[in-house]
């Protein structure tokens, strides 16, 4: 294993509020049911490799699971999700912070905006986070033009933003719709150009993707690879990357780094 490469690998563990975005309904039980299911299979599968990982978590989620979280809080670490997905204030930056240390008992330093909202950093700073993950530094069609920014970790008014990981030139995101919908060879193949380069990969996914979402009013490209055929590309992602470097949660990574 080479130790100067690291994967920060992590999930956001949320109310799975998806179907809301294509004018399907789905109810707050259901949301957090399959979110929690989601949540059980990803613990069980990161814990069968022993890896560290980050878990940004809505304060809605970790209050209606806490103690969950507070069991996953003793393997990973857990950063900020927001308080509620599908709704967003300036004071829920503090609010879920605070809540989420109460529900864990550990410090909670990181933060990742629901859908990569971009967010105030004079406001993060002010909540008390030392980093924030919600930069993906790519152009997303209908989302998001982000090709501008930095590619790899920057500090913004005292903040250290830590961008999801795209390739070196094109910026091919590596994120969790790429993971899905690449073929797995060439995701591999990307990810593993992107470690050599940047000494880090920065990769998200969420829980629900490895649940049965099939049944759901969804885009092919969110549902068709999920459940357990997701599960085990994961498995062989892990296994290729465990070759390339070591797994860090975010916040070990960035307390050793220059920044
Ligand atoms: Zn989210």
């Amino acid at each position: 294993m080479k130790k100067d490469r690291f994967i920060l690998m992590s999930f956001d563990v949320e109310e799975f509020d998806l179907p809301l975005e294509y004018n399907h309904s789905i109810g707050l039980s259901e949301q957090l049911e399959v979110g929690k299911a989601g949540l059980d299979i990803t613990a069980a599968l990161i814990q069968d490799f022993k890896i560290p990982c980050t878990l940004f978590t809505t304060a809605n989620f970790a209050i209606h699971y806490p103690e969950s979280i507070a069991e996953m809080a003793s393997h990973h670490e857990i950063a900020s999700h927001t308080y509620f997905h599908n709704s967003f204030k300036e004071a829920d930056l503090l609010l879920s912070k605070q809540k989420l240390e109460e529900i864990t008992g550990t410090v909670v330093s990181g933060l990742r905006m629901p859908r990569m909202q971009p967010v105030d950093m004079k406001a993060v700073k002010a909540a008390g986070y030392d980093y924030d993950a919600s930069v993906n530094p790519t152009l997303i069609p209908g989302r998001y033009n982000n090709f501008h920014l930095p590619r790899t970790f920057y500090k913004e008014e005292g903040v250290i933003r830590l961008p999801a990981s795209v390739t070196p030139n094109a910026r091919i995101p590596l994120f969790w719709l790429a993971f899905k919908n690449f073929p797995y060879l060439l995701f591999k193949k990307l990810a593993i150009q992107t470690i050599r380069h940047d000494g880090y990969l920065c990769l998200y996914f969420h829980p629900w993707e490895f649940t049965d979402i099939s049944s759901y009013q969804l885009p092919g490209y969110i549902k068709n690879n999920c459940s357990i055929r997701l599960q085990n590309i994961l498995r062989k992602l892990i296994e290729d990357l465990q070759k390339e470097g070591e797994f860090l949660t975010i916040r070990d990574y960035l307390q050793n780094c220059p920044v």
